[in-house]
């Protein structure tokens, strides 16, 4: 078993598969046995709507690490129409809603607000093994699923950078509204979401995840 997840790291190290198009390998296939059958249904209609969306991604083959941290069912996303740094693994759900977000939401909006499109996303990373917060003693984080991504900036095509740390609460009217707006948004297609009004541990990002409880600050 050991050996069929090194030989798909190396595909995946190796970039040997063809960009441009939605690619699935192994869907659904867990790394431990008894995965329900209806995950990994879930898990290959996910990936279908990826396709449907116009996003190119890589399927990853789920990994279980110590102290509870995986990352099961994710994927790794090559191309959703507008760059964004620091993607790491992001499980399925997530990164569809994900990248809908910033094609339905984030690029509208930065066209509407400042007539432009967006460059690029920057982001603070997706999967990281560690409590809520990095509070020892807490919960695991959903970083610790790749179930949560940080997003901390907005690159305009003229190359003006808006960062949720200066922009929150800053000078400009208009970057104080985008930012809202999809934070805001991002309320309605999460189900959790933590901005600078949360807690001062999310003063420079939005936090995105799908668990559930629908909590939006
Ligand atoms: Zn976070």
């Amino acid at each position: 078993m050991k050996r069929v997840w090194l030989v798909l790291l190396l595909l995946v190290l190796a970039g040997c598969t063809p960009r441009g198009r939605p690619e699935v390998r192994a869907p659904g296939r867990a790394a431990t046995a008894g995965t329900p059958a209806r995950s990994t249904a879930a898990l290959r209609q996910c990936q279908t709507e990826l396709g449907r969306a116009g996003v190119s991604f890589q399927a990853l083959p789920d990994r279980i690490f110590g102290g509870g941290c995986d990352a099961t069912a994710a994927v790794k996303l090559v191309a959703i129409g507008t760059p964004v740094t620091n993607l790491g693994a992001l499980r399925c759900p997530l990164a569809l809603a994900f990248a809908r977000w910033v094609k339905d939401v984030a690029q509208p909006e930065a066209e509407r607000t400042f007539g432009q499109p967006l460059r690029r996303i920057e982001s603070f990373g997706t999967y990281a093994c560690r409590p809520v917060n990095g509070q020892a003693g807490r919960k695991l984080s959903e970083h610790a699923h790749a179930n949560a991504v940080d997003i901390a900036a907005f690159v305009l095509a003229d190359g003006t950078r808006l960062t949720v740390r200066d922009g929150w609460n800053g000078p400009d009217p208009r970057v104080r509204a985008y930012l809202r707006a999809v934070h805001a948004a991002g309320c309605r297609r999460f189900g959790v979401v933590l901005g600078p009004d949360a807690n001062a541990l999310h003063h420079d990002h939005f936090h995105f995840d799908m668990a559930s409880g629908g909590y939006c600050r």
